[in-house]
């Protein structure tokens, strides 16, 4: 059953994930099971998308009740459960407006439009966009080109003009990339697929600084770093320095694809009846189950919670390092956590697999771990005890 699976999905699937050899079936909070009845541990959650575990009963709710009252209608119309994630959303962040959509990049898309759009409404004819070199902003033809990693543009070639990049970390060489063509610089507050590189104590505020003296907008693709994931509820808010537009997808809706991209009103208002839109984008029957993912996430603690058990994986991991000579480096922030290895990651992450645990790798040797927020610490020293175990075989 699970080989023939295998055998038609590599046959009919476009052939653009290397896949595991499991095929999934269930999910009940951090565990997954497969075809064969084996259970794993999952501390990939969908990357960084299932905060509230697998099948919380809340979300089932929501999405069966909304399911009975009204899956979807156009934006020509208006609906409570989408008016209601946007109050819940500009409640709790800097931003007075918000869009829908229905993925990251597409929240990403939507961001670059309204970057350029906000200074062609005011009659400037700056379009440029700095973002960081290995970046990752998703893989449309607009966001591929906006990521600072060759290797996701490779063969899409010519990508779309307009985006220079800079190191992250290093605010004299962004200084250096602005020209009076600049609009906008955009950037993750913690590097998710570039290898869970986070921001040095004060860069975020003097690129803001930065960004004002030079009058440029400041987006912060918080996709990977938004709904609890660092400890905060976005990641910005470590030490308070607030973009003009803010990207979220994701956890955003625990599993159902919903994106979001927020917006001051200032920079907001540059959006008109007709300048962008999306047929899905806010759709009642997943805004209500997004609705009801935030909501619990507040009533359970769940942010404050991650701040907590990242705290403990990381002593963990720490301690893992201090005993096995291949564990170069403890990166990351909550529960967005990696190691960096001196050897490569895939066997390491085979081997967990085969032991019942769901870890994934980010640039060839960077383990990431980030679980449902749920995870608990007793998880966690599972995870760590089968780390020792294989980092023991490895040389
Ligand atoms: C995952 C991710 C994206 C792309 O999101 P999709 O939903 O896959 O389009 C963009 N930016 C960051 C930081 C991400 O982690």
């Amino acid at each position: 059953m699970t080989a023939n699976l295998i055998k038609q999905a590599d046959k009919v699937l476009a052939g653009t994930y290397g896949r595991f050899p499991i095929v999934l079936k269930k999910g009940q909070g951090c565990r997954v099971e497969d075809n064969d009845g084996k259970s794993y541990l999952d501390f990939v959650a969908g990357i960084a998308v299932c905060n509230l575990g697998h099948a919380h009963p809340a979300v089932i709710k929501a999405l069966m009740d909304q399911a009975q009252e009204l899956f979807h209608v156009s934006n020509l119309y208006y609906t409570v459960p989408q008016v209601e994630l946007a109050t819940f959303l500009t409640t709790h962040s800097f931003a007075d407006r918000v869009f829908f959509c229905n993925s990251g990049a597409e929240a990403n898309e939507a961001a670059i439009k309204l970057a350029r759009k906000y200074f062609s409404s005011r009659g400037e004819d700056r379009f440029r966009i700095i973002a960081m070199e290995k970046s990752f902003h998703g893989r449309t033809m607009g966001t591929l080109s906006a990521t600072g990693q060759k290797k996701i543009q490779a063969g899409y070639e010519p990508v779309l003009p307009g985006f220079d990049f800079a190191p992250f970390n290093d605010i004299e060489a962004l200084r250096q990339a602005i020209t009076p063509l600049t609009c906008a610089v955009m950037l993750e507050p913690v590097q998710g697929e570039g290898g869970l590189r986070c921001p040095r104590p004060g860069y975020l505020r003097k690129v803001r600084e930065l960004c004002d003296e030079k009058d440029l907008l400041l987006i912060y693709d918080e996709i990977q770093t938004g709904i609890g994931r660092t400890g905060k509820l976005f990641a910005y808010e470590h030490e308070n320095v607030e973009p003009d537009i803010m990207t979220l997808a994701k956890a955003l809706g625990n599993g159902l694809p919903i994106g979001a991209m927020l917006a001051r009103e200032s920079v907001a208002s540059a959006f008109t009846p007709g300048s962008h839109a999306s047929t899905f984008g806010g759709t009642p029957i997943i805004t209500a189950a997004a609705l009801a993912t935030l909501k619990t996430i507040m009533a359970e603690g769940l942010v404050q919670r991650a701040w907590e058990t990242g705290q403990y994986f990381r002593k963990r991991l720490e301690w893992l390092k201090s005993e096995h000579e291949v564990v170069e480096e403890v990166r990351g922030i909550g529960l967005l956590l990696g190691i960096k290895l001196k050897c490569a990651g895939a066997e390491v992450v085979k081997a967990c697999m085969q032991k019942g645990f769901l870890i994934n790798c980010v640039q060839d040797h960077i383990l990431r771990f980030i679980p449902p927020l749920i995870i608990t610490r007793e998880d966690i020293d599972a995870l760590i005890g089968c780390l020792d175990e294989v980092l023991g075989t490895e040389k």
